[in-house]
């Protein structure tokens, strides 16, 4: 009885198994056309100063709007695309977009793209990103790319050199969702980092848990000594801004301070200030 029962839940997850595999071919399929069909879509979303709420960045964020299923999350989409290899296209089409769009702001504005690990270990990356800079007309310093942990512990020495080909061209790189990978110290050290980028997960527990708020202040004690930027992604309440400002972090970057607005918003709002701004 227990080895039919044991058959009856093997072909259960069977079942589940083909029913997941055939759902995420249905997906990368789609996606595949996705790129031609013009689905994609970048949105906008402001990091402020901590201390003025001043804009001092706009964080590049992908969009897909599926004609059938509506909008996909990117963290349900962008692990298919980094599977089947069409990470690279894609992040290179998000690369020019935003260095594209970042080339008409203000001045102060910069402009932050996330990186897949995939895109990394491509190879050619620096020569990639010197052309899209040179072809748009966007200063290197106006550019910033984020990472996360995953990239650096893959392949280290790989990983490290294509950051220094990167460093050299005059672009900014910060470390995405600190505090939820394998965070370690020597990390910061040995890669050339110009920021660091808490993650959501410390910034909503600060307010309830003294245990979050001590790793925040950890984090920000150590990313000051070594000369980093500190960002804390996800704020959503005025008390967890608050709290920042007294642990002396840099930048925010969350829901109560400006959501991802695609870019032709974001443009009319940016020409309306200019606008304010001459008058
Ligand atoms: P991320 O780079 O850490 O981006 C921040 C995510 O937090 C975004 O989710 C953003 O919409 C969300 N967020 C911002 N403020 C708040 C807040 O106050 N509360 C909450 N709950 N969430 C907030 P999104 O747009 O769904 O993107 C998820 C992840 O997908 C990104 O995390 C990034 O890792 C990846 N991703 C997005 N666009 C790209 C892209 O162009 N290329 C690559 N390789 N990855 C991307
Ligand atoms: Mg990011
Ligand atoms: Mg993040
Ligand atoms: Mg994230």
């Amino acid at each position: 009885r227990a080895k039919e029962a044991g058959r009856g839940v093997t072909c259960f997850f069977e079942a589940e198994m083909e029913v997941r595999l055939r759902e995420r071919g249905l997906l990368e399929h789609d996606l595949r056309g996705a790129m031609a069909k013009g689905e994609f879509e970048i949105n906008f979303q402001p990091l402020h100063a901590c201390g003025t709420r001043d804009v001092t960045a706009f964080e590049t964020l992908l969009r897909w709007h599926h004609p059938v299923r509506g909008d996909v999350s990117p963290a349900e989409f962008i692990p298919v695309a980094e599977e089947c290899g069409l990470i690279v296209p894609l992040g290179q089409w998000v690369l020019e977009q935003a260095c594209a769009a970042a080339a008409a702001w203000p001045q102060p504005y910069t402009v932050a793209v996330n990186l897949s690990p995939v895109q990394f270990r491509r190879g050619g990356l620096p020569a990639q990103v010197a052309e899209v800079l040179a072809r748009t007309g966007l200063a290197a310093s106006r550019l910033e790319l984020e990472v996360t942990e995953g990239l650096l512990i893959e392949d280290a020495e790989g990983a490290l050199a294509t950051m220094q080909a990167l460093k050299a061209l005059g672009v900014r790189l910060a470390l995405d969702d600190f505090g939820t990978g394998y965070s370690s110290l020597s990390y910061l050290r040995r890669f050339p980092f110009d920021k660091l980028k808490i993650d959501k997960s410390f910034t909503q527990a600060i307010e309830l848990d003294p245990g979050a708020r001590a790793i925040v202040d950890a984090i920000l004690a150590m990313g000051h000594s070594l000369n980093l930027r500190v960002t804390a992604e996800g704020v959503e309440t005025e008390a967890q801004l608050a709290f920042l400002r007294t642990l002396d972090c840099d930048e925010a970057q969350g829901f109560l301070l400006g959501r991802p607005v695609p870019a032709d918003q974001l443009h009319r709002r940016l020409d309306a200030e200019a606008r304010l701004e001459r008058a």
